[in-house]
């Protein structure tokens, strides 16, 4: 068996999903122990804030945000220094992610608390700034619920810049995790299967998806959700784009599949519904055409890419 390693496609598809525009440098290999201190000394140094899964954002005269604080500018928003994290460095500096203790209704006039989801839905921030709040707002979300040694239960420290944690008792390393979800569009040349979940926004069909299991490949993984919620096996299933989605942590993996039957057994419990679409009728729902209100997700949503890629394809 040949093939050309990078054959097509020419262009990575991941690039233009949700939370793909991060731009930050990692500097994964220079993470010391001290690098949030350091860059909490740094004036150029700017901070996302977060709390409870929201994002704080500036309100400028304009009615722009801005979600970049200084360290001192963040004082009255009871940062917790030790519990933040390094995401890397931009052009302008070191840019961190900072826990805040402000109740909402203490804000002040001029700054907004929205949750990430909405942030994101709505455009408020550049993609460079989504990005960088995607990266954040997984690792505090980690640090929030691993707080305690899973070994031996004793709490754990904080090191390399919120890239790991350390029991001070047993000694063992503790690693953010990333979580990785498969969503599949298993589609035909004139067809392609959605589903409708229960809390589903109203008329919202979407491509099936589910978490991969340990032991699992990817492509197993995919035949296997499709198989359990819609009782469609699967013949060839090929990879196309990826995103991060920050809900707590996990990385979507977008795949196509080619179904091998045509009759649907839908998984009541999982889903309200799901049937097959015609080309025709997905061009409607990604246009906000559709008689009927059916609607695919946002643009921002892998599912929207993947949908947009098949109704485009030439199959
Ligand atoms: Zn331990």
């Amino acid at each position: 068996m040949s093939f050309r390693l990078f054959d097509a496609p020419l262009r990575e598809p991941s690039q233009f999903v949700g939370f793909a525009g991060n731009t930050i440098d990692r500097q994964s290999e220079n993470r010391a122990d001290d690098s949030v201190d350091k860059a909490l000394a740094d004036p150029t140094t700017r901070l996302l804030l977060m709390n409870g899964g929201r994002l704080h954002l500036k309100l400028g005269t304009s009615g722009s945000l801005d979600p970049w604080f200084d360290a001192a500018g963040s004082e009255p928003f009871k940062p917790s220094f030790a519990g933040t994290v390094l995401l890397g460095f931009s052009e302008q500096g070191p840019v961190l992610a900072t826990p805040v203790g402000i109740e909402a209704e203490h804000l002040p006039e001029t700054v907004k608390a929205i949750d990430y989801r909405s942030v994101y839905m709505q455009g408020l921030i550049d993609d460079a700034a989504a990005g960088a709040m995607a990266q954040g707002a997984a690792l505090l979300a980690w640090h929030a619920s691993h707080r305690f040694c899973s070994k031996c239960g004793t709490q754990s420290q904080m090191r390399a810049g919120g890239y790991k944690r350390h029991c001070p008792n047993c000694g063992t390393e503790h690693f953010p995790r990333t979580d990785p979800v498969a969503i599949m569009l298993t589609a035909t040349r004139e067809k392609c299967l959605l589903g409708r979940g229960r809390h589903f926004a109203p008329g919202m069909y979407s491509a099936l998806a589910g978490f991969i299991e340990p032991g699992e490949t990817i492509e197993a993984a995919v035949r296997r959700e499709t198989l359990e919620e819609a009782g469609i096996r699967l013949g060839r299933v090929v990879y196309h784009a990826s995103q991060p989605w920050p809900f707590p942590y996990s990385l979507m993996i977008g795949c196509f599949g080619e179904p091998l039957n045509e009759d649907i057994q839908a998984d009541l419990n999982e889903l309200e519904d799901c049937r097959w679409f015609g080309r025709d009728e997905v061009r409607l729902m990604l246009a906000r055409e559709h008689a009927d209100n059916l609607v695919t997700p946002p643009k921002g949503a892998i599912a929207h890419h993947l949908i947009r890629a098949w109704v485009d394809s030439e199959y």
